[in-house]
C-alpha cells in the first residue's frame, strides 16, 4: 500500500493537461477481471499439501492473457511428452502491442555488427531491458511453478511493479520441464494422506534425464532445452537469465549469488559482476522484508557449463540462480536449530557468518515460505533491471563487442579438419555449434595455418564472434585451477563437473588456431544433422573403417534382443542409455525389478544392460518407509542369481560404472574394484589428498583396437569419468583388458580435474570375461555420458553387438 501511495501521490503533482498531452490513451493494465491465481484456482497457492498441477497452471496463465493486455503467451511448441511449453512475456500493455519490434532490436543488441551508431544510441535510451525467468526445471523444486502464477498477477496488477515494466519486458517459463511438474504433482497427490506423502518418486521427473536436463544446455538433446534455446538466442536475446531452484532443507531458507571461485576464465567480468550485483540486490530486498537464512558466495561456482544459467554467461548474459530450501514437495516440515547446518565451507554450523549475518533460527518451513522468497527475489530483481536499464542494455551491447574484438589476438580461431573418420560425430559438434548459435564456416578451398594444411569442406570457428566465450568452453582444453584450502592443503573440489571439451568427448580432431587465418568460407546455415545412417555396402561393423564412423550404427538392421534394466530408483545413466539408443534406433525393452526376480532372461534377451547403480540400488532399491512396496526392494538375491544365470545361459551383461560392482559381489567374478569419490559430495572434505577424485572429467585410456569392443577406437581414447569404478585384474586373470589407463599418471587427465592419478596409472577402465557359455563386459567409466561422449558411445554399441551364444533348448 505504501508503494501505491507514492504513485498516485506522484501522477496528482503533474498537472492533468500535460499528462494528456505527453502520453496516449492510457491503457488499463488491470481491470476488475483480472482474477488472482487463488481465485482461478479455488484454493490458495502454496496452501500447505496443495499444488497446481500443469493444466490449472497454463490454463491460468492462458487467463490472464485473456483479461490482461500486460500479458502475451508463446507456446514455444509440444514437450517431450506432447504438452504445451508455454512463456508469458509480461510487461505493460504498451510494450506489448509492441513485441515484435522489441524482439527484433534484441537481436540487433546481442550482435554489435549489424547496429548502428545511430541505433545503438537509440536503443540504448530507450530499448526495454529483457529478463528471463526459468521456474521449475528441476520435477520436485515445485515451489517456482507455482510462484510464477503469483509473479505473473503481481506484474500485471500492482502500480509499483507496472510502472518498473514501462521500462522493462519479463519472460517467465512457469516450468522449464512441464512433464516433470506433472509427474510430481499426480505422486504427490496419489500419495497424499499415507506415509509415503512428500517421498520420492521412483522414476525420472523428466522422461528420459530426470535432474540431468539441468545438464543438457550445450549438447541440447532433450526437446524443452531445444525451444528454450531457440528462444533465448535465436528470439529473444535477454540480458538477464534467473533460474530459480530449491536444494536441500537443512542449510540456508535461500541461496542468492555471489557464487564462489573459480570464475571460469572465458566470462566476460561485467557477467561476474551482474551476477553478484543482482545477488546483492535480492540479499538486500530479503533483509528489508525481514527473511532469515539468506546465504551467498557458498556451494554454487562459476566454472562449470552445461546449466540452464551457465549457458546463457557465455552468451552475454547474466546468468543468475537462487536455491530455496525444500520441504516434502508441498508438505510442510518442522526443523530445530540441532538439524540445521550452515554453508560455511567445510565450518561447523553459524561460526563463520561473513556471509550468512542472519542465519536462520529453525521453526515450521511451508511451501508458501518458499513461494514468498522467491517472489521477493524475483520482484528485486524486475526493479532493478528496469532502474538500471540503460546499465544492462549498454554492457550487453558491449560484452558483445569485446567478445569479436577478442577475436583479434590468439586463439583465431578453431580448425575441424575435413575427412575425419567419424564424420557422424563431426556433423553433430557442428549441430550442437549451430544451436548454441555459434557461427561456423565450412572452408571454400584447402589452406594452411600453423604450418598445417586443412582440406576443402573443413569446418573453421572464428574467434570474432559474439558467441566466442560459449564456442571457445566447448572446444578448447579445461583445466581446473589448483586452489589448496590453506598452504600445503587438500585442493578445493569442484562443485560439478570439471572438464566438458567436446572434441575430446566426441572423438573429433579440432585445432587451435594461434596465427591469423585467412581463408573463404561458406557459413554453415543447416543447424540439424544432415543424415542420421549412411549405410555403406554390405555394413558390418567388422570392417574398423566402417566401425569408426558413428552413423554406422543406426543403420543396422540384425539386433540383438538387448534389456535395458530399469530400477525403482530414478536412475539418470539409465535415462541417458534409453536416450541414446532411441536416438540411434537401437532396439531394447526396459525390464524391471519382477522380471529379474522372475528369472528365465535368457529366453527373453541376448543382452541384458545394467546401467550406473551401485549393487545395493540394484539389490535392495528403495525400501517400502520412502516409496510404496510395488516400487520397493530392488532385484534381490533371486535378481542377482537370474542375472548370473542368464550369463551362464549364453548371454551377455553389460555392466556400466557402478553396476560393476556386480561382478565380484553376485557373479563370482575375480576382480578387485577401485572407487573414487570419498568425502561424499563436500569439496572441502579434509580427504586423503591420494584419493582419486574427478566429479566429472575427461582423461586418456589406452583401447585395444583388437578386441571386438575396441573396434574402430584409437589406440588412445578418451573417457568421461563421474568419481567412475577401475579394475584391478589379478595374475592369471581369463578376463581381458579392452581399455586402460596409461602408467604415466600425469599423462592421464586430458580435461578438468584429477585428484590422485597415481591410484588410476596402469589400472583397467573396461574389461569383460567369460561366465559359463555367457560373458560379462564391465565398462568401468561412462560411455554414453549425458549423451555427450560420442568418442566411445561406439564402444557401448559394439559390446551390444557382439556375437552371443545362441540360448539352450529348454
Ligand atoms: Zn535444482
Amino acid at each position: 500500500m505504501r508503494t501505491r501511495r507514492a504513485v498516485a501521490v506522484c501522477i496528482t503533482a503533474l498537472s492533468p493537461m500535460v499528462v494528456r498531452a505527453q502520453t496516449p490513451a492510457p491503457v488499463p493494465a488491470r481491470s476488475a477481471a483480472v482474477p488472482t491465481p487463488s481465485q482461478h484456482l479455488g484454493f490458495t497457492v502454496g496452501a500447505d499439501r496443495t499444488l497446481a498441477d500443469w493444466g490449472q497452471i497454463t490454463g491460468y496463465f492462458q487467463r490472464l492473457a485473456t483479461v490482461s493486455r500486460a500479458v502475451h503467451i508463446d507456446t514455444l511448441g509440444p514437450t517431450t511428452n506432447g504438452q504445451p511449453f508455454i512463456v508469458a512475456a509480461v510487461s505493460t500493455p504498451a510494450n506489448i502491442a509492441r513485441l515484435s519490434e522489441f524482439r527484433a532490436a534484441q537481436a540487433k543488441l546481442a550482435d554489435p555488427r549489424r547496429l548502428t551508431p545511430d541505433e545503438e544510441r537509440r536503443l540504448v535510451a530507450a530499448q526495454p531491458s529483457v529478463i528471463f525467468i526459468s521456474n521449475n526445471i528441476h520435477g520436485s523444486e515445485i515451489g517456482g511453478s507455482q510462484m510464477a502464477m503469483e509473479l505473473a498477477y503481481r506484474l500485471v496488477t500492482n502500480d509499483t511493479l507496472q510502472r518498473y515494466l514501462a521500462k522493462e519486458i519479463v519472460l517467465i517459463a512457469p516450468s522449464m520441464n512441464p512433464d516433470g511438474q506433472r509427474m510430481i504433482t499426480e505422486w504427490y497427490r496419489k500419495n497424499l494422506g499415507t506415509k509415503w506423502e512428500g517421498g520420492p518418486i521412483p522414476w525420472l521427473y523428466h522422461p528420459y534425464v530426470g535432474h540431468d536436463n539441468n545438464r543438457d544446455w550445450f549438447m541440447v538433446t532433450q526437446k524443452e532445452t531445444r525451444l528454450v534455446t531457440d528462444y533465448l538466442y535465436g528470439a529473444w536475446f535477454p540480458e538477464i537469465f534467473y533460474d530459480v531452484h530449491q536444494m536441500g532443507a537443512e542449510g540456508a531458507r535461500i541461496f542468492v549469488p555471489p557464487l564462489v571461485d573459480p570464475v571460469n576464465p572465458n566470462l566476460d567480468p561485467m557477467i561476474v559482476r551482474g551476477i553478484a550485483h543482482v545477488g546483492a540486490e535480492m540479499a538486500f530486498a530479503l533483509e528489508e522484508r525481514g527473511k532469515s537464512g539468506v546465504a551467498n558466495s557458498v556451494i554454487y561456482d562459476l566454472w562449470w557449463h552445461g546449466g540452464a544459467r551457465s549457458t546463457p554467461t557465455r552468451h552475454n548474459m547474466v546468468g543468475v540462480i537462487t536455491e530455496a530450501a525444500s520441504v516434502r514437495i508441498a508438505t510442510p516440515i518442522v526443523q530445530d536449530t540441532s538439524q540445521l547446518r550452515g554453508h560455511a565451507r567445510g565450518l561447523p554450523k553459524y561460526e563463520r557468518r561473513i556471509n550468512f549475518p542472519n542465519p536462520w533460527p529453525g521453526g515450521e518451513w511451508h511451501l508458501r515460505d518458499i513461494i514468498e522468497y522467491e517472489l521477493i527475489a524475483a520482484e528485486s530483481l524486475v526493479r532493478l533491471a528496469s532502474e538500471q536499464r540503460e546499465d544492462y542494455v549498454r554492457s550487453f551491447v558491449a560484452m558483445g563487442r569485446r567478445a569479436i574484438e577478442a577475436g583479434s589476438k590468439p586463439p583465431y580461431a578453431f580448425v575441424i579438419p575435413a575427412g575425419q573418420a567419424d564424420a557422424g560425430a563431426v556433423e553433430r559438434l557442428v549441430d550442437v555449434l549451430r544451436v548454441g548459435r555459434v557461427e561456423v564456416g565450412q572452408a571454400k578451398t584447402s589452406f594452411s595455418a600453423g604450418g598445417t594444411t586443412y582440406g576443402a569442406g573443413s569446418y573453421v570457428v572464428r574467434m570474432n564472434q559474439p558467441y566466442r566465450a560459449h564456442a571457445k568452453d566447448l572446444l578448447e582444453v579445461q583445466r581446473f585451477p589448483r586452489m589448496e584450502q590453506y598452504p600445503g592443503g587438500p585442493p578445493e573440489r569442484p562443485y560439478d563437473v570439471a572438464g566438458w571439451t567436446l572434441p575430446l568427448q566426441m572423438g573429433v580432431t579440432a585445432v587451435q588456431i594461434d596465427q591469423p587465418l585467412s581463408v573463404e568460407t561458406t557459413p554453415v546455415t543447416d543447424a540439424t544433422p544432415r543424415t542420421r545412417c549412411t549405410p555403406r555396402a554390405g555394413s558390418t561393423l567388422t570392417d574398423a573403417a566402417v566401425a569408426r564412423d558413428t552413423r554406422q550404427y543406426a543403420c543396422l538392421t540384425r539386433q540383438p534382443r538387448v534389456g535395458l534394466y530399469k530400477s525403482w530408483t530414478a536412475s539418470m545413466d539409465e535415462g541417458w542409455t534409453r536416450w541414446v539408443m532411441d536416438d540411434f534406433k537401437f532396439p531394447y525393452i526396459s525390464f524391471g525389478d519382477s522380471v529379474a526376480r522372475a528369472g528365465g532372461l535368457r529366453k527373453k534377451f541376448d543382452v541384458i544392460v545394467i546401467p550406473d547403480l551401485s549393487l545395493r540400488e540394484v539389490r535392495d532399491g528403495m525400501t517400502d518407509a520412502q516409496v510404496p512396496p510395488q516400487y520397493a526392494g530392488g532385484i534381490g538375491a533371486e535378481g542377482l542369481a537370474a542375472l548370473k544365470q542368464f550369463a551362464e545361459d549364453g548371454g551377455h551383461l553389460v555392466l556400466i560404472d557402478g553396476a560393476s560392482e556386480l561382478a565380484p559381489a553376485a557373479l563370482g567374478v575375480d576382480v578387485k574394484l577401485v572407487r573414487a569419490g570419498g568425502g561424499g559430495g563436500n569439496r572441502n572434505a579434509a580427504a586423503d589428498a591420494e584419493q582419486i577424485y574427478a566429479p566429472g572429467s575427461i582423461l586418456r585410456v589406452v583401447v585395444d583396437g583388437t578386441h571386438p569392443v575396441g573396434r574402430g577406437m584409437s589406440d588412445s581414447s578418451a573417457i568421461y569419468f563421474v568419481n567412475s569404478t577401475s579394475l584391478e585384474l589379478p595374475a592369471g586373470s581369463q578376463a581381458r583388458v579392452i581399455a586402460r589407463y596409461p602408467d604415466r599418471p600425469e599423462s592421464i587427465l586430458l580435461s578438468g580435474f584429477l585428484q590422485g592419478p597415481a591410484k588410476l596409472a596402469g589400472k583397467a577402465a573396461a574389461a569383460d570375461i567369460a561366465l559359463g557359455k555367457g560373458r560379462v563386459t564391465m565398462f568401468g567409466f561412462r560411455p554414453l555420458y549425458r549423451g555427450q561422449s560420442y568418442g566411445t558411445f561406439k564402444m557401448f554399441f559394439n559390446a551390444l553387438l557382439e556375437p552371443v551364444s545362441p540360448p539352450a533348448v529348454q
